[in-house]
């Protein structure tokens, strides 16, 4: 399987990167790690006229601490996140979900960014940022723009972001002491896409939720963040019973596919499943 011809522009920074995207017009295609873009290049479902590489931007590798927040850079790959001492710190729900993604070799190569920039309704990291009220940081020659994640997943496979559009980070508030974290991920074998995901931050006080962020992965075109599960929780008591009957509200809203994995119905069934079994391991009763 070879990819159509293209040109290759690998630009030396930030700024000649959005430059290069801009002169090459709608039919550009920016390559992260590769670890999405590559199989579609390769089976000719894209074709772009031109890749724009990120690779020599090591600028964009960095994660660092912002105060109330971590950003993370464009350039910073799965590996990275789960070993970095700030994201295990601060947003242990991040490193959680992305120690699911894949395989070692997919992970040392495909970056935090790239994956929500491909807005796969089974990838797991969407969800979480969705979860976490994350924003992403969008440059082009027409300036800056701030996107967050609960406007940047428009529709499947599709982002907010304009096609001069380079996304340069991702920057996620900081949990705060208290908050408890869990992915619960339900996949056909350790290492494959989630039939379903769910992103969960529950905050005790004693034996009362005082906050939950619930966020499902591949219930729907785009991740959904399960309003009605945390409206259902909070200020409630942290029981295994009272977190089972807030799951069944986890699929209000949704739109889940049938596909070779599962049908609608399924998904249903197991977000209701799944959120309970994170709500609890969040909450640790
Ligand atoms: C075998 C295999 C198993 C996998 N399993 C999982 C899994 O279980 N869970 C999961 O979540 N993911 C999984 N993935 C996907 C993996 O997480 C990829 O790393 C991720 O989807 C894309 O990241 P990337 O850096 O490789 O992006 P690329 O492949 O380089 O790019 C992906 C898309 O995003 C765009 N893009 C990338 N970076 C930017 C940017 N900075 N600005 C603008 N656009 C950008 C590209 O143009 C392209 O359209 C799997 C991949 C493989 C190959």
């Amino acid at each position: 399987m070879i990819p159509a011809t293209f040109d290759y522009v690998r630009p030396a920074s930030v700024d000649d990167a959005v430059r290069a995207l801009a002169d090459a017009g709608e039919d550009a295609k920016v390559l992260a790690g590769g670890q999405s873009l590559m199989p579609l290049l390769r089976m000719r479902l894209a074709y772009p006229d031109a890749l724009i590489d990120l690779d020599r931007l090591d600028g964009l590798r960095e994660i660092r601490d912002a105060g109330d927040a971590v950003v993370i850079g464009a350039m910073a790959t799965h590996h990275q996140v789960i070993g970095d001492p700030l994201v295990r710190e601060h947003l242990p729900l991040m490193a959680r979900a992305t120690e699911t993604v894949a395989d070692p070799a997919v992970r040392h190569r495909g970056t935090f960014c790239g994956s929500l920039a491909h807005a796969d309704p089974a990838g797991d990291l969407p969800a979480v940022a969705l979860a976490l009220d994350a924003v992403l940081l969008a440059r082009s020659v027409r300036g800056e723009r701030e996107i967050p994640a609960a406007e940047f997943f428009v529709d499947w496979m599709t982002s907010a972001l304009e096609p001069d559009e380079l996304l340069v980070g991702v920057r996620v508030p900081k949990l705060g002491a208290g908050w408890g974290v869990h992915y619960e991920k339900f996949h056909r074998t350790a290492q494959a896409w989630a039939i379903v995901g769910v992103a969960c931050a529950v905050r005790r006080s004693g034996d009362t939720v005082e906050d939950a962020r619930v966020a499902l992965t591949n219930m729907g075109p785009v991740p959904v963040r399960a309003s009605g599960v945390e409206d259902a929780v909070r200020g409630r008591a942290a029981t295994r019973e009272a977190f089972q009957a807030a799951a069944g509200h986890a699929a209000e809203g949704t739109e889940p596919p049938t596909d070779l994995h599962g049908s609608a119905e399924y998904r249903t069934h197991l977000a209701s499943v799944l959120t309970a079994r994170a709500l609890s391991a969040a909450a640790d009763v």
